[in-house]
Order: structure tokens, then sequence, then C-alpha cells
């Protein structure tokens, strides 16, 4: 069975993986990033970390996911904003230093990879994963090929406006539906509340001992599931936000599944159902009528078995 080293490369740690070719993990690190060290460092990091599992087998490649605007023909890392990486050689980089071939792509398309070849994706030839963590992300199996797009963005799902009149997102347009329901968002939109009126977040304040910067959206679902009033706000309109980007999703795209994954969802999974809802009734019947809607299989270690199968 072959075997390959996997890495979901993000912007505090970079998580290091063997994986066989049935998509197992048997050997996992982590070491961390962050915008403090430049990329040679981190790159020089990564290659000590992974020696001791180069070293005891033979190894088909390493795969690499990374957060951002990836071109995995040239090998090179266009934008990393995350990591604050711009048009840095990573394939070369590391090329140079081990005789082993190095692939690339964008870290939620390895994820969609991961779930696509080994998860509950498995055999479908239209495939629409949405991972909704600190920001939302996507990736898109059409036709029976994950996309990249011409310019390696196929997939930002996360900056679908769904709403002209909705908050302004980090990207610069309006109503995205990351700026919605991604876990960052949810968080500042409770503390945009507040300083409004700091009576309607009471519940909240009292949740993060009344400092308000302590507020995260994990704060808000405790909320939520208590029935309080600014956060079934904020998560009702993440909710719907994320209804219509999938009904949008579905009846474009026409896929056998609509998987969702990430810390939101999984800290949050009964957002799900009124989604499947929302769906159901309001996308097209026929892209509806054979559609399934749910969880990613495969949770934490998605991004290193898709990186490494990246080489398989
Ligand atoms: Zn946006």
């Amino acid at each position: 069975m072959k075997r390959a080293i996997g890495i979901d490369l993000g912007a505090t740690k970079a998580a290091i993986g063997l994986v066989d070719s049935s998509g197992n993990v048997l050997e996992k690190i982590s070491i961390p990033t962050g915008k403090v060290k430049k990329a040679p460092e981190i790159i020089e990091d990564i290659l000590h970390a992974l020696q001791p599992m180069v070293l005891k087998q033979k190894i088909s490649g390493i795969g690499i996911g990374i957060a951002g605007q990836i071109n995995p023909q040239t090998g090179i890392v266009i934008d990393a904003p995350n990591l604050d990486w711009h048009d840095f050689p990573i394939v070369k980089a590391i090329s140079q230093k081990l005789q082993i071939p190095v692939h690339i792509t964008n870290d939620v398309r390895a994820a969609t990879l991961a779930e696509w070849l080994y998860g509950d994706g498995k055999g479908c030839k239209h495939l629409v994963c949405v991972f909704i963590g600190t920001g939302i992300g996507g990736g898109i199996v059409a036709d029976g090929k994950l996309q990249q797009g011409s310019s390696y963005t196929f997939g930002e799902i996360g900056h679908m406006s769904v709403n002209f009149h909705g908050p302004r997102c980090a990207c610069g347009n309006i109503g995205c539906v990351e700026a919605f329901a991604g876990g960052a968002s949810l968080a500042n939109r409770a503390k945009d509340e507040i300083s409004v009126n700091a009576q309607y977040g009471k519940i909240l304040l009292q949740k993060v001992g009344q400092d308000v910067q302590k507020i995260t959206a994990k704060t808000l679902v405790e909320g939520y599931r208590e029935n309080e009033n600014l956060s079934k706000k904020i998560l009702d309109q993440a909710i719907l936000a994320l209804t219509t980007a999938s009904i949008n999703l579905v009846n474009v795209l026409n896929p056998e599944k609509l998987l969702f994954s990430g810390g939101v969802v999984l800290g949050f999974p009964e957002m799900l159902d009124p989604i499947e809802k929302g769906v159901r009734q309001y996308a097209l019947p026929a892209a509806v009528k054979h559609l399934k809607i749910g969880q990613c299989k495969l949770k934490n270690d998605a991004g290193i078995i898709g990186s490494a199968a990246l080489s398989f």
C-alpha cells in the first residue's frame, strides 16, 4: 500500500500526517506556524518535523493544503493572507531540500478531496462540501472532477453574497454568507450589537465575566440553546444566510450530496435541520429529488488525508 505525507497548513499550526492510500492516518504531529515566522522558516520547521516519517519508509509524495489562493500547476502560494505569504514558491522551496514529489492545493479543496475519496462523498459525481469555521470555505466536485476554476477560486462559497443589505465582509463585498455565519463574524456581530446596547447582551456578558471581547461563536450557541434573544437573532440570521446560499448551490450545481463540516457545524449541528428544511422547500424540486444533506464523515483529519491524497 502506498504512503504519503499530508500537511494541513493553517494560520496557527501545521498538522502533518503519514497517510496510507486507503485514507488512514498512521502517524500525526503538529507544529506552530503564525505570521511571526517568515515562510522559509516555517518550511524549515516542517521539514525538520517530517524527517522521521520520511526516513522510516518509502513515501510516494508530500501534499500540502494551504488556506489561501493556490496555484497547483506552478506550485506557488499566490496569496495566503492568514500566513502573510504572497507569491511564495513553496513546492520549489521543499523540492530543493527533499527529493520527493510535492503537490499543493487550497486547504478546503484538500478536505473536500478527502471526503470525496474516503468519506461520505465517496462515489459521488457531483458533490458540494461547505466548511464553516472561523471563515467559510467550500469544495465542489462536478462531473467527477474536483474543480479549481480559471484562477483557483472555485468553491469560495463563503463569499456568495446572500443579502444586498447585509453586513460588510472582510473581502470588501456586502452580505457574504461568511459575514453572517463564519465563526469570527458571529462573535463580531454580537460584539457590535452589545456596543450599541449593552442591556441587549446582558445574559451573554454574564457568560464571559462581563468581558465582551471573550464572546465567541460558542458563547452564542450556548445562548441559543437557552433561548437567549441576541444569540437567537444572530444565529437565526446565520441559518437563513446558509439556507439561501445552499438553495443557490443546489439549484446551480445540482449535487448528489451537500455536506457540511468545520468547527461551527460540529459545535452547532442542529443548524443543519432548518437549512435542510429550507432547501427542500425552496430549491427546484428536480434539484432536491435525489439530494442528500448531512455532515461530512471525516472530521479534523480531512485536511491531512486530502493533502496526502494529492500524491496517490
Ligand atoms: Zn466576502
